[in-house]
């Protein structure tokens, strides 16, 4: 009799260790399958790829005709601005160093942005260049191609072995960030805020490392589309009611900083195929640039909704009404809700450089490039300036 039930507890255990196994699996499994699933969509988003977004405003004086002598890498090179050869070698093609008032111009254009961000209340913020590949696919990114399991978008670092084998064997999966909205993201997560500090609102100066696999043509010619570009990123977390006043706000604020720099540029609602898994709603800035004879991003703002603070447990404490404590799990839920984020570019250095050389060139009668017209609002934070 008690062997009897000896063996059947060594045949329930074994089942129930099955079972726990296979529980796992699917927990597993339906995690990966919940992290996969995109955010809804604004109902106003037009519907369609990029070609069908719909223009909400223009700005600025009047594009200047298209013209290739006015191509950003020419007159970078006669200027003495940039040098795409000595990055190629040192690092790669898309690789580059700015310099002289190249060098000037990224520090003057972070600092101008940075103080616009400040007089609106943004908390400024440097991040770390490096981020754990879970946070920034909490965030929306994709660190690794579905298909293949490789590098898509992002740059994987290869871990040192130390004297310790087993702290390399445990140590996080780690990737260059595409974006400071990535550590910006991830310095909230786990946290409960409370209502009054929303919206919360830091702006953070990091670089973008992008491996940008399969872009060709135009795009990579000189600063357009490279592989790291310093970048100064809006982040801001609010309760789920004001997000959508937020991100008007920050329309607002890139308005008035694209406008500072005398640029020509509309803002586009984005359409449905643009927006990737985190955005509930995305605006593109994009600025004339004549000698790449066409209108280019230089700033990309999202309403992320709940999307990354349900990933990366971002929630806040309602203020709490007469009726007192929570009785239920859903009362305490609603309670403790998960907050909003939004993201958004103040400046993508590079971008702003080939639109600030390309319409601010001075030619002389011969059609040399002599000099380049800057906007009087970068005076004040050009180093050695008076
Ligand atoms: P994104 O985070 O991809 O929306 O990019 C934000 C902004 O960074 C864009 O609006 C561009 O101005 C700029 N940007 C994106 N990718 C690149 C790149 N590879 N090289 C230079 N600037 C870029």
């Amino acid at each position: 009799m008690k062997r009897a039930a000896l063996a059947q507890a060594q045949v329930l255990k074994a089942e129930i260790a099955g079972l726990e196994e296979a529980a796992t699996k699917l927990e597993d499994d339906l995690h990966a399958f919940a992290l996969a699933i995109p955010n809804d969509t604004h109902p106003d988003v037009p519907i369609g790829p990029e070609s069908v977004a719909v223009t909400l405003s223009t700005h600025g004086p009047t594009p200047l005709p298209a013209s290739p002598v006015r191509d950003h890498v020419a007159i970078c090179r006669a200027l003495d601005l940039l040098d795409l050869e000595s990055g190629a070698l040192t690092t790669g093609s898309s690789w580059y160093y700015l310099k002289n008032e190249g060098a000037l111009l990224e520090l003057a254009l972070t600092n101008y942005a940075l103080s616009i961000a400040m007089k609106h209340g943004f908390t400024p913020v440097t991040t770390p260049d490096v981020v754990r590949s879970d946070i920034a696919h909490r965030c929306g990114f994709q660190p690794r191609d579905p298909a293949d399991g490789a590098s898509s978008q992002m740059y994987y670092l290869a871990h040192t072995a130390d004297s310790d084998s087993t702290a390399v064997h445990n140590h996080p999966e780690l990737v260059l960030a595409g974006t400071a909205e990535i550590p910006l993201a991830g310095m909230f997560a786990n946290k409960i805020l409370s209502a009054s500090e929303l919206p919360l609102k830091v702006v953070g100066l990091g670089h973008a490392f992008r491996a940008e696999a399969g872009a060709r043509g135009a795009d990579t010619r000189g600063l357009y589309r490279v592989h790291q570009f310093t970048k100064l990123e809006l982040f801001v977390i609010s309760d789920t009611e004001s997000s959508g006043v937020m991100m008007e706000e920050m329309r607002q604020m890139q308005a008035e900083i694209f406008e500072g720099l005398g640029l020509s540029f509309r803002v586009l609602d984005m359409p449905t195929e643009e927006l990737g898994a985190s955005a509930y709603r995305k605006y593109d800035a994009e600025a004339w640039m004549p000698g790449r004879g066409s209108w280019g991003e230089i700033s990309s703002t999202s309403n992320c909704t709940d999307y990354q603070a349900r990933r990366l447990h971002i929630r806040y404490r309602r203020q709490t009404s007469a009726s007192g404590t929570p009785h239920s799990a859903e009362q305490a839920q609603a309670s403790v809700p998960f907050a909003h984020t939004l993201n958004g570019t103040a400046a993508a250095v590079p971008r702003l450089i080939v639109a600030l050389v390309e319409n601010g060139a001075v030619f002389d009668d011969s059609g040399k490039v002599v000099g380049l017209k800057l906007p009087r609002t970068l005076q004040r934070f050009w180093v050695g300036g008076d």
